[in-house]
């Protein structure tokens, strides 16, 4: 058996850093990144077979757990049949209307008054695409160029959208990246987090050449920020004012928080924000692809309509659609049940008071910060509302406490920077795991 160390010395001779993405090289915490070769329900084994309670959950897809048989059984299916056409199947009409029957049913109970987001959906393979599309289809739409985006959100490493970038980018302290040309960074207005004043402020400089507001549904790749009560309504409401369009990044928070994401808690009122809102496009990963590379972009059908073949903004792909993912897609949202998010949400109940309690008793300033059954914690007594205020934490009381849990078994994210993720698999034994690591890792955090 090779150890977790050989396996990096190895990959770092072949793959730039030993990763094929940054945040998985431990960058920000130290130490040797685990080498992963299976997992199931809320459990992942590394290669030197030791077992982990799982907090990443895939960065968000496993909201089952891992290798749910269901889903397992629907991918083994699809396979059989073949892994990529390159034409059109039934099947991704069927999750199209999946998608459409969740959002539009958030949309009745709350009385019809915020109307149905998603009219039409194309699917891609990544959250990359599926906000690099939304903003080129805004653009082609609006006839303008400038975007408008907020400081920590993530929305995938297309160019005009790393200028100052949550979670890896937030991890590595970087602004933005090398390869963006100034004139593209040029296009992209960055502005603080829940702060109406500064978009109001833009628009009255920029309007009209405004095309999009592009905005996490809740942020959670500076760690969880969630909106100010009203933020993301008010946005629509400037948006459209102005006759720019809002696109709501729900990769993350998508069939996540809820069976209709973020906007679906918002358009219920389960989030105190006032149902009579929508945006014009959602851009949709993670869960939707049940872990498989899969994503979309959804919206009203005559901004989507503006896509080829029917309109003139361009986009395709290969792989778009792929019929394994979109079984395993189906699969997923076919078992993401009501009872899955209440067990979620009572997970990230426990987790979130868990870990404050213990890091209370040692004495360490911290804050939870949730949205929906997202969370995580920030070192600072105060809860940020934006990047600047995430950015001035203690963040050197994590990589100790990150190490302690795993040395226990359990698998946090390698960054202060990003949500934990739980799955309706984290059952009782699973969740004593990581009660019994926290004491010892609060006190690693307190040193
Ligand atoms: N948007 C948000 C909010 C994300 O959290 C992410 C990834 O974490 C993306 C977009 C990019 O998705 P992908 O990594 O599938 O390209």
């Amino acid at each position: 058996m090779q150890t977790n160390e050989l396996y990096f010395t190895r990959a770092k001779n072949s793959i730039p850093g030993g990763v094929n993405s940054p945040v998985r090289a431990f960058g920000s915490v130290g130490g040797t990144p685990r080498f992963m070769v299976s997992a199931t329900g809320p459990y992942i084994t590394d290669a030197e077979g030791r077992e982990y309670v799982d907090l990443v959950c895939s960065w968000g897809p496993a909201i089952l757990g891992h290798a749910h048989p269901q889903v397992i059984e629907a991918v083994q299916a699809a396979a059989a049949r073949g892994l990529s056409f390159g034409a059109s199947t039934p099947a991704e009409t069927e999750l199209a209307e999946l998608v459409r029957e969740r959002v539009s049913v958030t949309a009745d109970a709350a009385g019809g008054s915020a109307g149905a987001p998603i009219e039409k959906l194309r699917l891609v393979s990544t959250g990359t695409e599926a906000t690099m599309t939304a903003i080129r289809l805004a653009r082609g739409f609006t006839g303008r160029e400038l975007l408008v985006k907020f400081a920590g959100h993530y929305h995938g490493h297309s160019d005009a959208l790393l200028a100052e970038a949550g979670s890896g980018l937030a991890t590595l302290s970087m602004p933005g990246s090398a390869g963006v040309t100034a004139a593209t960074a040029a296009q992209t207005l960055v502005l603080p987090y829940n702060d109406l004043d500064a978009v109001h402020a833009v628009f009255a400089e920029h309007g009209p050449r405004i095309a999009a507001v592009i905005v996490e549904a809740a942020s959670a790749n500076m760690g969880v920020v969630p909106p100010e009560r009203g933020f993301n309504r008010a946005l629509s409401a400037i948006a459209r004012e102005h006759g720019a369009l809002l696109i709501l990044d729900e990769v993350l928070t998508g069939f996540r928080v809820g069976p209709a994401g973020w906007w679906g808690l918002e358009a219920a009122g389960v989030v105190p924000d006032g149902a009579d809102w929508a945006p014009d496009l959602i851009a949709f990963g993670k869960v939707i692809g049940g872990g498989m590379p899969l994503a979309g972009l959804g919206g009203r059908a005559d901004v989507m309509d503006f896509l080829a073949p029917l309109g003139p903004v361009y986009q395709a792909g290969t792989l778009s659609g792929n019929p394994v993912a979109v079984a395993a897609g189906i699969a997923t949202l076919r078992l993401a049940e009501p009872a899955v998010y209440a067990r979620l949400d009572a997970v990230a109940d426990t987790l979130s008071a868990a870990v404050s309690s213990a890091l209370a008793a040692e004495g360490v300033e911290h804050s939870v910060q949730r949205a929906g059954n997202l969370f995580s914690f920030v070192f600072s007594p105060e809860a940020p509302r934006d990047y600047a205020a995430v950015k001035t934490q203690q963040s050197f009381r994590y990589p100790p406490f990150f190490h302690a849990m795993l040395s226990a078994g359990v698998s946090l994210p390698p960054s202060v920077f990003e949500s934990w993720f739980v799955s309706a698999a984290h059952d009782e034994v699973a969740i004593l795991r990581i009660l019994d690591a926290l004491p010892a890792a609060a006190r690693a955090a307190a040193a």
